[in-house]
């Protein structure tokens, strides 16, 4: 795992962004937001009753909204409470020609007292936390997958292996924004063999925000002022990846070189 030291990582958010480039020229970097579940697949639910796919799409509007006001493009796999197949997910933002790829979710866990965020990044092996990957890939659906054949399943892990770097890199930059400004206790990144991201030809993280089985972030995420925290952070942190990285990776494994 890289972590570099905050000094390092701010000099170098300087540098690269006093040479931003003119808007103009150059068409905006596009992030694919993914509200995650849909439709009959709702999720986790919390205590209270709210429902992790309800809570999903509202943050993702929120991040949206930021982004844009950002500079940024945000695109969105759903717009509304509909179920899109875990494999097409991918799919879209790789269709969309999306920059990066940033699935939301909520975590749940049987202790009430559990609580902060998580971010992932794809593990091609075995990951590092067993339950959240099930609930996570129990979406993925029979029959609806492209894990029936070894070469389509290949394919998928060649597409984000290429950019599993970066991937990692975006992960430690948005964690560390959801820690210091939305206040959220920090779990660390994680990896983890996720079938949302696995086919994604750019880089791509699944966040999980906040724990909906503890009651009290269920509260803070109903919370319109919490949200705009939470998509602040995740705004900043993909802000200082893009200038980490000198204005991104654009699909190279994918398209080559111009
Ligand atoms: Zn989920």
């Amino acid at each position: 795992m890289i972590r570099l030291p905050g000094v390092l990582l701010a000099t170098f958010s300087l540098l690269a962004w006093s040479q931003t480039p003119n808007p103009a020229a150059e068409p905006r970097l596009k992030v694919m937001l993914d509200p995650g579940h849909g439709g009959d697949d709702s999720g986790a639910n919390g205590a209270k009753g709210l429902k992790e796919k309800s809570a999903a799409m509202e943050l993702a509007r929120a991040v949206g909204a930021k982004l844009e006001a950002a500079g940024f493009q945000a695109a969105y796999t759903r717009e509304n409470d509909t179920f899109i197949p875990l494999w097409d997910r991918a799919k879209a933002a790789n269709d969309n020609g999306a920059d990066l790829f940033i699935s939301l979710h909520l975590n749940a866990a049987h202790t009430k007292a559990a609580r902060g965020s998580e971010v992932f990044f794809l593990s091609l092996g075995k990951g590092e936390d067993d339950e959240v990957v099930a609930a996570e890939n129990a979406g993925a659906g029979a029959g609806q997958g492209r894990s029936d054949t070894v070469l389509a399943s290949i394919l998928d892990d060649l597409a984000q292996k290429a950019f599993l770097q970066d991937s990692e890199r975006l992960a430690v930059a948005i964690q560390g924004q959801l820690n210091r400004l939305a206040g959220i206790k920090e779990r660390g990144v994680k990896q983890a063999p996720f079938i949302v991201l696995r086919g994604a030809a750019m880089p791509a993280i699944l966040v999980e925000v906040a724990f909906i089985s503890n009651p009290r972030e269920e509260e803070k995420l109903k919370d319109r002022a919490f949200r705009a925290k939470v998509a602040e952070a995740i705004t900043v942190g993909v802000r200082r990846y893009f200038a980490e990285t000198n204005g991104g990776v654009r699909r190279r494994a994918v398209e080559g070189p111009d």
